[in-house]
């Protein structure tokens, strides 16, 4: 029986470890069968790229490590991935994600986080993909990481 909350933690962890080498604090937990394949946090000061999002990193690295697919495996981020992450997720075959805290949550912590209407679950159903969303999980933890950052918040 897999607990999403270990998963979840290791995140949180990969987050603030981005936040201590001055990164925005997101981190990701990419697991196949109750197994890390691959953990990661927003890279995109150290990179200079604002595509160095932790999930996209994770999907990335994950692929190249396992060279197939990740059909089998279940995405753990801190906070609900925005389109481009949504998008690497959908190529890579990727079924499940499990979300700490939502974006509409985090709008009113920082307005970088207002993304209108959008959620996982409305982008999914734009593109007819059957992704499993699960959320709320350690969603205070996650809320807290973006309302006690000390690193700009941008897209
Ligand atoms: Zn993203």
């Amino acid at each position: 029986m897999v607990d999403h909350r270990d998963f979840m933690r290791l995140a949180i962890a990969q987050a603030r470890t981005g936040l201590a080498n001055g990164e925005q604090p997101f981190g990701t937990v990419i697991a196949s069968n109750n197994k890390i394949v691959f953990q990661t946090y927003s890279q995109k000061v150290a990179l200079c790229d604002p595509t160095a999002h932790a999930e996209t990193l994770a999907v990335r690295a994950a692929s190249q490590r396992l060279r197939r697919t990740l059909g089998d495996c279940i995405l753990y981020t801190t906070c609900e991935p925005c389109p481009m992450c949504l998008g690497a997720m959908l190529n890579a075959g990727l079924k499940r994600l499990v979300l700490g805290a939502r974006l509409r949550d985090l709008s009113a912590v920082n307005p970088v986080f207002a993304f209108g209407n959008y959620s996982a679950e409305n982008f999914a159903a734009l593109l007819a993909w059957n992704l499993e969303v699960t959320s709320g999980i350690l969603t205070e933890e996650c809320i807290e990481l973006y309302r006690q950052a000390s690193v700009p918040l941008t897209r």
